[in-house]
């Protein structure tokens, strides 16, 4: 009978989940599974989802875990779901949802593709920027969407257009029980020069302004609407303010840092403190843009 669900030898128990995201912070997952088939995801689904909640993750570059961590089974899509496919005779691109956002955009240079140079500094996946709408430097992932395919929570495959998906700034309508699968772009082909010149001017202006080599989640905040995030907390000077192990970055102040030593609370209690001081302040309400996921650590 357990030859039958062989493929589930790789589920790990107690997983230490908030270790693994880029905050570094946080509490345990009850189960961890890489999935690397669509069988495999179908068979582990049918059989834990009527038991507990299921996350999806991608990089783990957008979430915070709270200290207590997540109650239930934490999906990862792995081998079969990092395909790139270049349809030239058409200008389809299509990607698996796991594929890395450096990934393609080095795929991009050496097929001659503009319109992904962007995602050469955010290091998310395919299936994380889509949920996110993910974006910097005057680009967003659902620019050049076409459709993309979700498991829906009957365990049926539903391809969904882009003007289904209602994407606005850093928000899609997603809802948490479809799983992206796979989507496809429109392509635009372009001079490598070209490329290669906006790939090293997005390096450039990273490196400068953003805190790329420590731990974060990127931005903490969105933008509100006619305001910045990073202007508005310089406005209650937290630009380098810290809470515990946690800090606001000195290079941007819409970053907060895991110093090393920072619970998820010293990170969440360091984001409410900003956002009540900007609301006192400007009465304006920061809206959250890290997604925090799991239960705080009862004391
Ligand atoms: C240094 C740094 C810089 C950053 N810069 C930017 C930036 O410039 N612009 C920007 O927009 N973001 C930025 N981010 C945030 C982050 O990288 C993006 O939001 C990214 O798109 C998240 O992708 P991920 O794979 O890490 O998703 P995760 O953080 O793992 O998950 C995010 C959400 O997507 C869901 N999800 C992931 N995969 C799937 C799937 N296959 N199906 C359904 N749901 C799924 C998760 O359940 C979760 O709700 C930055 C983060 C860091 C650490």
């Amino acid at each position: 009978m357990f030859s039958k669900f062989s493929h589930l030898s790789n589920l790990k128990v107690n997983y230490e989940l908030g270790k693994k995201t880029w905050f570094g912070s946080g509490g345990n997952c009850l189960f961890f599974y890489e999935a690397n088939s669509f069988n495999n995801l179908i068979t582990v689904l049918r059989i834990y989802k009527r038991f507990m909640p299921v996350l999806i993750l991608g990089s783990g570059s957008n979430v915070l875990i709270r200290d207590g961590g997540f109650k239930g089974l934490v999906i990862k899509l792995g081998k079969n779901f990092k395909e790139i496919k270049l349809d030239q005779s058409n200008c389809v691109l299509s990607l698996g949802s796991a594929v890395k956002d450096i990934e393609i955009s080095k795929f991009c240079l050496q097929n001659n593709i503009s319109g992904f140079e962007f995602l050469s500094g955010i290091p998310g996946t395919i299936g994380g920027n889509l949920k996110m709408n993910a974006g910097c430097f005057g680009a967003q992932i659902s620019d050049n969407l076409i459709d993309c395919n979700i498991l829906n929570k009957n365990y049926e495959i539903e391809k969904l257009t882009k003007k289904e998906l209602n994407f606005s700034y850093r928000k899609s309508s997603f809802s948490n029980d479809q799983i992206i699968i796979n989507a496809r772009f429109k392509t635009f082909h372009s001079d490598r020069k070209l490329i290669e010149k906006r790939l090293e001017e997005i390096s450039r202006k990273r490196k400068k302004s953003q805190p790329v080599s420590s731990r974060t989640g990127g931005s903490t905040f969105k933008n509100p609407p006619h305001h910045s995030a990073w202007k508005l907390i310089d406005s209650i000077k937290f630009r380098g303010r810290s809470h515990g192990g946690a800090s606001v970055s000195k290079l941007h102040s819409n970053f907060l840092i895991n110093n090393d030593s920072a619970t998820s609370l010293d990170i969440e209690i360091l984001g409410e403190e900003i956002k009540n001081k900007v609301w006192k302040k400007f009465k304006i309400n920061l809206d959250w843009e890290l997604l925090r996921i799991g239960e705080f650590k009862k004391i």
